[in-house]
């Protein structure tokens, strides 16, 4: 028994319909093709009346496809569904769709043993997550597969929020990874991400489940290393700054210099991380030049060291940005410091391409602070030279690697590399004419 209920006492979805009422996606061509359904249409299954239950079918939907839920109570679940979507008991819906996703969670698997009889045959998908890091010895899509050894088990959805189904892709992750030991149940379900506006990624057979299910666990990944490395950074220059301004007065003059802690040797330590960070974004860059002038080629790997590195400039740069919006604050702390040259240097950082702008006026900044200093024997503490002297090191190189490579000769053979030019080898080039059209043709890349 199905309850279908009326648009008016349906809830409001949050959609406009001009937007997502439409496929995103077009129909894909199946014609020629007999065997083959097209997504968009076909009917889903989706057991459960949960949020993501509830957001799944909402944007399944939207997408052209018919929706069947699968609930323990339809009757008071109805209201919460687009009218499209029709929901009835978990039997009803399982039997009229070939394609069903799981939305219930692990502890509740067992509970739909009964309706094993009629699953079999069918594609299960399963997004479920769990609470901690390899919490079970097998995964969810395992331990259902294990369940519904008739069935195909496909994991896949579980990184994406009830949220972002709602929201459209466009606002949050697109990419749906999918595993599976059967390539036809992955191919479909793959499809159905498509169509619904997301990039599906083939993470190969069922035993990626386990590392699919742990992703959304682990915090901001993207983040792990630049967080270490600004740690790393902070940990190293603060323990100088404290030999310098702390324990060297104390050793040699017996003065007691801790107020100095908190407010200045972090303060002198902030810029030096945010300025040494700001290089290291850099720094990859002209690595990576250095790499594509000396094979004369873009297509060669990067070191996976440097690939990684290369990756993680934007949250490099971003806790650069950081240090020196703190640096600014505690500065303002400090009445002697004129605030606005760091004022300037984060207006310069907001934006990417403004970044080397930031470096360049950091580095004019501490060598026209530290230049004195540099030369004064009185600030060779335990023989450390200041820590502005030692901060140059790494921007001063990037900056001159970039000077160099701005020399017409380097500049023009590095941009041919990263077009598609190879030393030494025979390459097709297209040209656009004075109309805008484009020609093709075929030159000795030594030329
Ligand atoms: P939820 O709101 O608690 O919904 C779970 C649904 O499971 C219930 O509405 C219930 O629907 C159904 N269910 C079936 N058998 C059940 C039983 N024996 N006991 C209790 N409920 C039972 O949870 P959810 O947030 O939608 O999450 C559902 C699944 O999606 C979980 O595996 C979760 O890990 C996964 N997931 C959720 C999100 C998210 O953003 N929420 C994101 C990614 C993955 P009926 O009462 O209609 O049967």
């Amino acid at each position: 028994m199905s309850y279908v209920v009326g648009p008016t006492d349906r809830v409001d979805t949050g959609m406009s319909g001009g937007d997502m009422a439409k496929p995103l996606l077009g129909h894909q061509n199946t014609e020629g093709d007999p065997g083959a359904r097209p997504a968009a249409g076909r009917t889903i299954g989706v057991l459960g009346s949960g949020d993501f239950a509830r957001s799944l079918a909402i944007r399944l939907v939207c997408s052209g496809f018919k929706v069947v839920v699968g609930s323990r109570n339809p009757k008071r679940k109805a209201g919460l569904f687009p009218s499209a979507a029709e929901v009835t008991f978990q039997a009803e819906a399982v039997k009229k769709t070939d394609v069903i996703f799981v939305a219930v969670f692990r502890e509740h698997y067992s509970t739909l043993c009964d309706l094993a009889d009629a699953l079999a045959g069918k594609i299960l998908v399963d997004v479920s997550n769990n609470t901690e890091i390899n919490h079970h010895k097998e995964s969810n899509a395992e331990y259902l597969a294990s369940l519904f050894p008739a069935c195909t088990v496909v994991k896949g959805f579980n990184v994406v929020s009830a949220w972002t189904l709602q929201s459209g892709a466009r606002d949050g992750n697109k990419q749906v990874l999918i595993c599976s030991n059967n390539q036809e149940a992955k191919r479909i379900v793959a499809e159905i991400a498509q169509v619904m506006g997301f990039t599906p990624v083939d993470m190969g057979c069922m035993s990626s489940a386990c590392e699919i299910e742990n992703i959304p666990l682990r915090l901001l990944p993207a983040w792990k290393i630049p967080i270490f490395l600004a740690l790393g950074l902070f940990l190293c220059f603060f323990t100088y700054n404290l030999i310098r301004q702390v324990i060297h007065p104390y050793i040699r003059e017996q003065k007691n210099k801790l107020y100095k802690i908190p407010i200045e040797v972090v303060n002198t330590t902030l810029p030096c991380v945010s300025y040494v960070m700001l290089s290291l974004v850099y720094l990859p860059g002209v690595l990576a030049a250095c790499s594509q002038l000396y094979y004369g080629t873009k297509y060669r790997r990067f070191p996976d060291w440097l690939d990684q590195w290369l990756q993680h400039r934007k949250q490099i740069g971003l806790l650069s940005f950081f240090c020196a919006a703190l640096h600014a604050v505690y500065s303002l702390c400090l009445p002697m410091r004129r605030s606005h040259r760091y004022q300037l240097i984060e207006m310069a950082a907001k934006q990417s391409t403004l970044g080397f702008i930031a470096l360049v006026i950091s580095t004019l900044h501490t060598l026209t602070y530290g230049w004195s200093r540099a030369f004064d024997e009185n600030q060779y503490k335990f023989y450390l030279p200041p820590t502005y002297t030692l901060t140059l090191l790494v921007p001063c190189t990037v900056i001159l690697a970039k000077v160099i490579f701005s020399f017409p000769c380097i500049q023009q053979r590095l941009l041919r590399i990263r077009r598609g030019w190879e030393k030494g080898r025979y390459v097709k080039f297209v040209l656009p004419s004075a109309t805008g059209e484009y020609s093709s043709g075929e030159t000795s890349s030594n030329v």
